[in-house]
């Protein structure tokens, strides 16, 4: 068999394939994430009158606070792996039977995956696996990026290693999602404090505040997203 190389990255793919193996299992990550990015893009469209903060006692007669990049994101991730797979089976010689319904990009996605031994050997598999790639990304930061209600530096680490105090800051992230609980982590050892844990780590983070005197950078303090 002849050694072909990768289309996106020359390397070579030890068959006559048209991907290499890291490609392929990027592309096999991507296709894998859709069902969790599809349902959060769902979420996010279906509780549109909660994506941001709502005012109270407003009456029901109040706009939706809508994302528009939620469902713009859903339908292109739609149409991108349901053309794909509508190809890849017209040139491959393969049945497509995925059905129409709210979950077809999560099964596009999924009979992509299933034939990637095959996929990866078509002319064409670079713009695939590039075109999906970018996708899933726009898909999961319309996810992550809305349901970030605020996010703000606490103070100093006050864990310890070794007797030495970590030298990380510590992020508060508040969620806009009722399943999701707010969370608190160290930026440098990652270390995570849930709601529950907050009262004593925040003494802890107060004292070592005071004991350094720490002060937000500058262009945190207005509470701007990282
Ligand atoms: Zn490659
Ligand atoms: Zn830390």
């Amino acid at each position: 068999m002849t050694g072909s190389t990768c289309l996106l990255d020359q390397r070579p793919t030890g068959d006559g394939g048209h991907l290499c193996r890291g490609c392929t299992d990027r592309l096999r990550r991507d296709l894998d994430a859709v069902p969790d990015i599809v349902s959060e893009l769902l979420v996010t469209v279906s509780r549109q009158d909660h994506v941001q903060p709502v005012r109270a006692g407003r009456s029901t007669a109040t706009p939706l606070v809508y994302n528009p990049d939620a469902s713009d994101e859903l339908t292109d991730l739609a149409y991108l792996l349901g053309s794909w797979s509508r190809c890849m089976a017209d040139d491959l010689g393969m049945k497509l039977e995925v059905p129409d319904t709210p979950d077809t990009p999560a099964a596009h996605a999924a009979w992509l995956a299933l034939r990637l031994r095959v996929i990866r050997h078509h002319p064409a598999v670079d713009d695939l696996a590039g075109e999906i790639g970018h996708a899933v990304a726009r898909g999961r930061r319309a996810v992550d990026v809305h349901d970030v209600a605020s996010r703000f530096l606490v103070g100093p680490c006050p864990q310890l290693t070794d007797g030495w105090f970590c030298d990380g800051d510590v992020q508060a992230t508040i969620t806009t999602t009722r399943d999701e609980p707010p969370t608190m982590a160290c930026l440098r050892c990652h270390h995570t404090w849930r709601a529950e844990q907050w009262l004593r780590a925040g003494k802890l983070i107060a004292n070592r505040r005071d004991e350094i005197g720490w002060r937000p950078p500058a262009r945190t303090r207005a509470g701007a997203d990282t």
